[in-house]
């Protein structure tokens, strides 16, 4: 049985089962979090979170189960369920995917009408299981239970105010910082308190929340991440109102996307409706880039344009920009397959699957000796030989970190026979880290912001190295009037006061 932390239901407010801290997992979208660059040396970025939530459905709990399971690519270390009915708020939540935590009978005690879920990697606050989410909280305008996908930044300032005010917090959570706001707002009504709270805090937050009896969605201002609303019709009464981290969420639910909760707009579903306000204005839209490259799964429509649209348009660029002679486009799978197909498309030269990834490796089979993780890549992905032989390839990823993982693959396309290997990255160099929810490494850990193209193509061996334009990338991505982004760790101007001035200096300087 799984650890799991039960709060909220009589008899059984306890935590159950074993330790579960660490296990292998596969994600079910694009490259795994740790799969083809999952070495520690050079791993992939990570994703932050998915949150779900549910209004209007007797069977609350198994809907967002259904969504948070859609949204297993954003997080794979831990996952939550809260259900409220009424009059009681419980919460389960437990270490590991979504379907090892929630079993049948798990499922079963979570009795109500409406739920939150959360599926985690953590990005702030240690990986254990009192800080996985959702979080419920007794405070001083009832209970509250929260899911939060994205990271705070003036998280220090605010966190020490309210210490000094009384705050006692029992996680160390960025989240809970918004529900110690909550309960030391001054303002009366508890949508006045929530809208007050979001209000003073910094940074990337798309939250869903929830009281005994009504659910609140929100996003910041700059709508870092996406969020957006959705409903099931239901004819013999009212409509069940869904929200979800990406739209590809509501398909399981069987729910139609009605529209994006909008940045600085905080929305209340109750039995008597949805009602919206704003708690903040004029501030430009800054939505993360790097969704639309890699994070979002191609069935998501996200700041208001279709992720697989984006990734191909990507690809049709990258093409125009850096073509060369080839014999065949490999996608490095599976989050290259849609630009490897849209630079085929644009460029002339054939598709084809020339590396297979093994969807069964995971975390822990690299972990545990040395020797095992040499293999690193060769354990996850495998060259076709028979249609890399004697030919001019050119490679198709999404982005180089370190460079350790991309030299490897490389090396093991042209070890596999290929005569050239071209490798064609489908955004811009990656110089600066993020600090609104993606775990990237240190400045002086990331190649390109220390080493010029030439520099890096020589260290990954490739025959020749082209990254797609910030421009290039901005266009594939546009979602019309009003969709800006924020690019931070391709041009290091963040659309945020508060970032580590220290993190984001040059290495040289270091
Ligand atoms: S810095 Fe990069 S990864 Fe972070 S929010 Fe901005 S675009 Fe996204």
């Amino acid at each position: 049985m799984k650890r799991l932390l039960i709060e909220g239901i009589a008899g059984e407010e306890k935590y159950l089962g074993e330790d579960m801290n660490r296990r292998p997992f596969a994600s079910p979208h694009g490259l795994a979090q740790d799969d083809i660059r999952g070495e520690q040396d050079d791993p992939k970025l990570r994703e932050e979170c998915g949150v779900v939530a549910v209004h209007g459905h007797p069977d609350a709990a198994r809907q967002v189960y259904l969504g948070i399971y859609a949204l297993q690519h954003r997080g794979q270390e831990s996952a939550g369920i809260a259900v409220a009915d009424g009059k009681n708020l419980s919460n389960i939540k437990g270490m590991g995917l979504v379907s090892e935590i929630f079993t049948d009978d798990v499922l079963d005690k979570l009795k109500g009408d409406m739920a939150i879920g959360h599926t985690r990697y953590s990005t702030t606050g240690d990986s254990a299981l009192l800080n996985a989410q959702p979080i419920r909280v007794e405070s001083t305008k009832g209970l509250i239970a929260i899911a939060h996908n994205g990271n705070l930044v003036n998280l220090g300032n605010v966190r020490a105010r309210l210490e000094r005010d009384g705050a006692f917090f029992q996680t160390t959570s960025d989240s809970e910082i918004i529900v110690q706001l909550i309960a030391h707002s001054r303002a009366n009504t508890l949508v006045d308190a929530i809208a007050d709270s979001l209000s003073q805090v910094e940074g990337a937050f798309s939250i869903v929340m929830m009281t005994r009896d009504r659910v609140f969605a929100a996003r910041d201002p700059r709508g870092f991440r996406p969020l957006s609303m959705g409903r099931i019709e239901n004819p013999d009464g009212p409509d069940t109102i869904v929200f979800a981290s990406e739209s590809c969420a509501f398909d399981l639910l069987r729910a139609k996307f009605e529209r994006d909760v909008e940045p600085g707009e905080l929305v209340m579903v109750t039995r008597d409706g949805v009602t919206s306000r704003r708690f903040s204005n004029g501030v430009e839209q800054a939505s993360c880039i790097f969704e639309h490259v890699y994070f979002a799964r191609p069935d998501s429509k996200i700041f208001n344009r279709w992720v697989q649209e984006s990734r191909e348009q990507m690809g049709r660029q990258l093409a125009r920009e850096s073509h060369v002679e080839a014999d065949l486009v490999v996608p490095v799978p599976d989050s290259g397959v849609t630009a490897a197909i849209g630079y085929a498309a644009e460029s002339g030269i054939p598709f084809r699957f020339g590396l297979i990834r093994n969807h069964y490796v995971g975390r822990t089979f690299i972990e545990p000796e040395q020797r095992v993780r040499d293999f690193g890549v060769k354990l996850k992905l495998n060259p076709v030989r028979n249609l890399l032989e004697g030919k001019r390839i050119i490679l198709i990823d999404d982005s180089i970190i370190r460079g350790t993982t991309s030299r490897k693959i490389v090396r093991m396309v042209r070890s596999a026979g290929a005569k050239e290997v071209h490798l064609r990255i489908s955004c811009p160099p990656t110089i600066s880290p993020c600090y609104y929810g993606v775990d990237t490494p240190r400045k002086q850990e990331l190649i390109a912001a220390n080493n010029s193209i030439a520099e890096i193509q020589k260290f990954i061996e490739a025959d020749s190295l082209a990254y797609l334009s910030l421009d290039g990338l901005q266009k594939a991505c546009d979602g019309g009037e009003g969709n800006t982004f924020c690019t931070a760790c391709y041009t290091g101007s963040y659309p945020t006061q508060w970032v580590d001035v220290e993190e984001i200096l040059p290495a040289a300087v270091r």
